[in-house]
């Protein structure tokens, strides 16, 4: 059997904020001048959010978005971050707001996503957005499940339906949207978490494989049935065995291995992780468009 297609995430991103950029230029004429704007909050300084949050400003503003960045002390309370939060809620240059986790721990994450406007929540964190999407209704999507349909639908085509599927991991972030995404589009979906028994057998099944653990190189060559579409979610840092060398992110299927059986399969990095933000982006001029009365554009 061939090797499998290799799904390259970094040119699908790309390309999908050149589309953004069209759509914003569209949708900034439309409303005489005035861009999409996103603001993004980080409080502390946690040195992988500020570059998350350093990637988001640039990639927003080379989209043609307003950008907004909230630099907030490690120290700062619950009520002064949910003040901010507010104040972005009522203020209509803002069209998505982000708050980046994790937040320090005097800072309760729950409360301060439930005070985001569901309109404005492009992280699609909000109950009343995963309400929305397990209702099938139109809302806000998290941004790195909805990049992995994005990848599926590329590699396999626009029609998933009846293919069985199988999300490895159960969080609200990865997991939970994963699976409400696939079953919206027919999949016949399986949710595999800590607990499932023969975890390689229900892999096996799938004729898409989802996994979002966060084990490095958990799923075997083994466990993947031949010419399936695997979506590696996982990022994990492997530190060098010899003291100077270089970290090395790997993501939680045997890549070398799984290659080897698969129909496609998204390498990390450069799968998965450069969709995250791309889908921001494509959040964030939706819901504008939406805050505007305008039908979103189909991207
Ligand atoms: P969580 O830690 O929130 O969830 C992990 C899930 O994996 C849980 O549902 C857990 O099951 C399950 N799990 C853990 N160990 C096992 C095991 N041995 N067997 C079966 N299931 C297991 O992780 P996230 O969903 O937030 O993230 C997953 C991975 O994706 C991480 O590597 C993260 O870095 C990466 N990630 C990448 C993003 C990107 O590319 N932009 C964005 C978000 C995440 P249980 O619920 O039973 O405990």
């Amino acid at each position: 059997m061939s090797e499998a297609k290799l799904i390259d995430g970094k040119a699908f991103a790309a390309d999908l904020r050149g589309r953004v950029a069209e759509e914003v230029a569209a949708y900034t004429e439309a409303r005489g001048g005035e861009a999409p704007g996103l603001a993004v909050v980080l409080v502390g300084e946690d040195p992988a959010s500020q570059v998350y949050v350093r990637n988001k400003g640039r990639q927003t503003v080379e989209c043609g978005m307003k950008s907004f960045e909230h630099k907030l002390p490690v120290e700062t309370g619950e009520a002064e971050l949910l003040a901010l939060v507010d104040k972005l809620n009522k203020d209509p240059a803002v069209n998505g707001i982000l708050v980046q986790l994790p937040l320090p721990d005097q800072i309760d994450a729950d409360k301060v996503i439930a005070a985001i406007d569901p309109a404005k929540d492009v992280d699609g964190f909000h109950v009343v957005n995963a309400g929305r999407l397990a209702a099938g209704l139109d809302g806000m999507v998290p941004c790195t499940p909805l990049g992995c349909l994005m990848l599926i639908k590329d590699a396999l085509g626009e029609d998933l339906a009846g293919k069985r599927a199988l999300v490895l991991g159960r969080s609200n972030i990865v997991g939970k949207p994963m699976a409400a995404l696939l079953l919206r589009e027919s999949c016949t979906v399986t949710i595999a978490h800590s607990r499932t028994r023969d975890l390689p057998g229900e892999c096996r099944r799938a004729d898409i494989l989802v996994a979002a653990v966060g084990r490095p190189k958990m799923v075997g060559g083994d466990w993947i049935k031949p010419g399936a579409t695997v979506i590696d979610v996982g990022i994990n840092r492997i530190e060098p065995e010899e003291p100077g060398g270089k970290a090395k992110l790997v993501g939680d299927v045997d890549f070398e291995a799984a290659k080897a059986v698969a129909g496609a399969i998204t390498p990390v990095p450069g799968g998965v992780g450069p969709m995250t933000i791309a889908v921001l982006l494509r959040n964030t001029l939706v819901a504008a468009h939406r805050q505007a009365g305008m039908a979103p554009p189909a991207i």
